[in-house]
Order: C-alpha cells, then sequence, then structure tokens
C-alpha cells in the first residue's frame, strides 16, 4: 500500500508549527512502523513525525513485504500484537476480520494459538497504524522515500538528517529502523514467485538444479515456494552448520523453566538447558516450552556473559539456538522432512567459497579440499547481519554517535533502544529491532521489538514533556 496520497493533506495543514518537535523514524519496515505507532499512542503532546524510506510502501520490511497469502508466519497470534499489555490485540483484530473469519475453520474458537499468513498480519500493522494516526489530529505525519545517508548533530542537540531528497528543517529525535538495509523489496516479492527457468550457462547437470544459500525461515519459505510455483528440478541447500528450523509444538508450548539459579558459565549454561529441556519432556511438556521460558531470561543471562563468551555464543552456538528459536508451525516442518527425505531437496553442510558462472564453490563440512557445486541458479537467502559499513550507520560510527556492539552485529544500544558510547546513551537517538541484535537477544522478533518501541515512545515523552508522560 502506498501511502504518500493518505497523509499529504493532513501533512500539509499540521507541517506548518515548526514549534513541535520533530521526530525522525528512518525505515518504515516492521520495526519504522511499530515505532510510530507507540509514539502516536504513548506521545501526549503534538509532534511532527517523518517516516523515511526509499520503498514506496508500508510493507512491514523484509519480514512482510514478500507476503502473499500462502506464507505463513511463524510466531503464533498470541505472540504478534502491537497493543502495549494487551496480548489478546491481534486475536481480537482477527475476530473482527469477516472473510479472515469465513476463511478459517468452524471449529477454531479462538485464533491465539494459530498461525496465520504474512500479508493478514501485515493488514494488522497498518490498521493499527491508521487508527493511531486518524486519532491523533494534533500530529503531522510526513512520508519521505528518501535513502537516508548520514546524520550530523548541529546546535542545540538536534540532528540533520541527510538524504537524497529534499533539505529537512533539523530533528530534535532520531529513531534508526534500518534492519537489514535496502532491499528492493519488489524484486524481491516476484523473486519469490518466479520460478528460476532460465539456464544462466550450459546446463552441465541432467535436470534443473537451484541452490539455496542459508538455513533460516528464508530458506525455507524459498523451497516451499519454488515448489508450490511448480518447481520440480532438483535443490541443494548449503549451509555453513546445517541447522535448519525446527518445528513448533500442536500444543501451546507455554513457557516454563527451572526456578533454579543458572550457571554463569556458558557451556553450564547449556548443560542447563539440555537438562531442563529433558525434565520437560520427562513429565509431559515440551522443550519448546523450555525455549519459551528461555527467551524471559535471555537479557539478563546475556548481560551477564564475558565477551569472550558471548563470541563463542556467536561463533558455534547462535545457529543452533536460531533454529531451535525461529521455529516452524508443524504442518511447514513435515512438508520439509518430507522434501528432505524424498531427495529431490539435499542439505550440504558446508562453507560457501564463491560464486561461479556455473553456480558455487564449497567446502564441504570436515574437509580440506573445495567441490565445484553445478546450478542453473543461486539464490541467497542468508539471514545478514545490518552492515556497518552501510554509508548511515558509517556516518554514525565515524562521528561518536554509536559504537559497534561488542560482536559488531549491529550497534551498542540499551533496551529501550537509545544508543550507547562508552556506556552512556547518546541523547535523542534510537536504533529499534534487528540493529541491537548484539546488545539485545531476541530483539529482531516482533514481541521484543514492541516493548522496545513502547519503551522507547516512553522515553521520548519524558524527554519533551516530563509532566505529561503515556495516555
Ligand atoms: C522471512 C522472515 C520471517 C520472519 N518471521 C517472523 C515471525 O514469524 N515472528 C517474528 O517475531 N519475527 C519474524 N521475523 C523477524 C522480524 O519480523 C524481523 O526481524 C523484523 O520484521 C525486522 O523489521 P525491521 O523493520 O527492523 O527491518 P527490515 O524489515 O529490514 O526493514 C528495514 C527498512 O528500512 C529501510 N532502510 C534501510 N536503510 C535505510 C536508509 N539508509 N534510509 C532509509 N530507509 C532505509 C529499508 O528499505 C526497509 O524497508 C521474520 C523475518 C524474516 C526475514
Amino acid at each position: 500500500m502506498t501511502v504518500q496520497g493518505f497523509f499529504s493533506a493532513r501533512t500539509n495543514a499540521a507541517a506548518q508549527s515548526y514549534a513541535m518537535p520533530r521526530i525522525a523514524v528512518i525505515g518504515r519496515g516492521f520495526s519504522g512502523m511499530m515505532m510510530a505507532i507507540a509514539l502516536l499512542k504513548t506521545v501526549r503532546f503534538p509532534f511532527h513525525l517523518q517516516l523515511f524510506d526509499p520503498n514506496s510502501s508500508v510493507s512491514g520490511g523484509q519480514a512482510l513485504a514478500s507476503g502473499h497469502s500462502s506464507e505463513i508466519l511463524n510466531s503464533r497470534v498470541r505472540d504478534l500484537s502491537v497493543s502495549a499489555g494487551d496480548p489478546d490485540d491481534f486475536n481480537q483484530w482477527l475476530s473482527g476480520n469477516a472473510p479472515f473469519r469465513s476463511a478459517v475453520p468452524a471449529a477454531i474458537p479462538g485464533f491465539l494459538q494459530i498461525f496465520v499468513p504474512k500479508s493478514i498480519f501485515s493488514d494488522y500493522v497498518y490498521q493499527r497504524f491508521s487508527e493511531a494516526f486518524s486519532s491523533r489530529r494534533d500530529v503531522a505525519v510526513q512520508v519521505s522515500s528518501e535513502t537516508v545517508f548520514g546524520l550530523r548533530r548541529v546546535r542545540g542537540g538536534r540532528f540533520v538528517v541527510e538524504s537524497d531528497g529534499a533539505v529537512n528543517a533539523p530533528f530534535d529525535m532520531v529513531v534508526l529502523a534500518t534492519g537489514y538495509g535496502i532491499t528492493d523489496q519488489e524484486t524481491q516479492a516476484s523473486d519469490l514467485v518466479t520460478v528460476p527457468t532460465t539456464v544462466r550457462a550450459r546446463r552441465l547437470v541432467s535436470r534443473p538444479h537451484t541452490i539455496l544459500l542459508g538455513s533460516g525461515l528464508r530458506v525455507v519459505d524459498r523451497l516451499l515456494q519454488m515448489r508450490e510455483n511448480g518447481y520440480t528440478g532438483q535443490i541443494t541447500i548449503v549451509s555453513r552448520r546445517g541447522f535448519l528450523p525446527q518445528s513448533h509444538t500442536r500444543n501451546n508450548a507455554d513457557p516454563v523453566f527451572p526456578a533454579d539459579e543458572m550457571p554463569g558459565n556458558l557451556s553450564e549454561i547449556i548443560r542447563f538447558i539440555r537438562k531442563a529441556c529433558g525434565e520437560a519432556e520427562a513429565n509431559g511438556q515440551s522443550w519448546q516450552s523450555v525455549m519459551n521460558g528461555l527467551r524471559k531470561h535471555a537479557r539478563s543471562l546475556w548481560r551477564s556473559l564475558p565477551a569472550g563468551q558471548k563470541q563463542q555464543f556467536n561463533r558455534h552456538l547462535r545457529a543452533l539456538y536460531d533454529s531451535h528459536r525461529n521455529r516452524l508451525p508443524e504442518a511447514l516442518h513435515v512438508r520439509l522432512k518430507q522434501e528432505l527425505a524424498e531427495g529431490n531437496t539435499l542439505l550440504r553442510r558446508g562453507h560457501f567459497m564463491r560464486r561461479t558462472p556455473t553456480g558455487l564453490v564449497l567446502r564441504p563440512a570436515g574437509r580440506q579440499e573445495t567441490e565445484q557445486l553445478y546450478a542453473d541458479d543461486v539464490i541467497d537467502c542468508r539471514c545478514q547481519a545490518p552492515d556497518l559499513n552501510a554509508p548511515l550507520l558509517r556516518s554514525l560510527i565515524d562521528t561518536g554517535l554509536a559504537v559497534p556492539d561488542e560482536l559488531g552485529l549491529g550497534l551498542a544500544v540499551e533496551a529501550a533502544g537509545a544508543l550507547e558510547v562508552n556506556g552512556r546513551t547518546t541523547e535523542g537517538l534510537f536504533a529499534i529491532g534487528p540493529l541491537g541484535l548484539g546488545s539485545l537477544p531476541d530483539i529482531d522478533l516482533v514481541p521484543e521489538i514492541v516493548t522496545q518501541a513502547y519503551a522507547a515512545a516512553e522515553s521520548v515523552a519524558e524527554r519533551f514533556h516530563p509532566q505529561c508522560k503515556a495516555v
């Protein structure tokens, strides 16, 4: 959905007032839209909100933009509410949505435990944003289809946003919600529905062959989409560690976690979690419940680990952890297992060395020598960390407004997203969502982003109007 038309009238009328605090949100993916909702619902005084993103649609960024009806989100409805303190909000929205209601079996009484297509979640987020905006006649919202390539602090602690568009007046507050960086969403969406039939080089294998690089949710999405669209060729998944997403359970997997004190060292923590999973299974619960419980402790646990152990976790355990936290709905997991069992899809563990005109070069796990894999197409489905050399992030780091986190995965932030430099927060500057992944575990997931966005909005409210906080 494009947004320029929707906003222009209100923008023109309200943007006259330069006395209002000016807030810039850079990125209109899920984190950016969530931040806008949180600001509109939390900050009571009038303000000017400008949303920057070269992608002209409000479609939910990387996770949701490509969503078409067959693509299912991997979180249950109960974990996807965008309303602070009301986990039932998405369920309520679905219940009031007549086309959705008529499409699901009447036997399902409520929707809290089910999985829904990405496109529906995207509609829900957009509607909650529109409602929050409509209820605030005192707020001016401006949508700019511009790429931001720098931020400069000027007198009075305000920020000049440098973009490839018009020159803007300085902002009092800037929220970075640039997630995984700029992607061409048009291409991304159409890639998913186009079966790669073009033979890019002389075929060196007897039948069509596509290589998918990566092992996370994107690989599974792409694999199942290709099959749904009729691709019958061979597919090889090339993954460094080979951990594909695990399955959700049929039951609710409500969080459980032992009350005992957690050990302070990584290998003992792993033993502790393994034991907890074993005990849960023995008691008729599931390891998934323990993983859900662990998420509630992850932040304090992460904070307590020394830098060396965090690095060890990142190098050796992150892929395994991700495969257990980013789980597939059971039905999709069954389809993935069938694919692998039938032999038409292979999983190869190894280190991707380089692309070649006829495929790629792989160093298989545990071997020294490399191997050429021939393929008609190689599709990169790896989830890359934010690029700290992207011009915007580079400008922040070079001018001392931000520093990389200790793992170099993103920027150092505190829980509410305020940027941290040498233990002190940078006044007026926030990073919401995956940019904070090296500082805050699971901050790339919806519930954590929602909590962080509301916490950041509270800080904004307090900064500009200490005596008048949340609505
Ligand atoms: C396939 C997939 C499935 C997922 N499923 C789930 C799920 O089921 N449950 C769950 O909790 N989480 C899920 N996630 C994770 C989660 O939803 C994402 O981490 C989250 O949506 C991140 O959103 P974002 O807005 O921070 O980043 P992005 O989606 O990367 O959006 C960033 C936006 O910023 C813009 N931008 C970047 N740089 C600039 C710049 N310099 N100037 C202007 N604009 C810029 C980009 O154009 C983009 O639109 C999934 C993620 C993926 C990829």
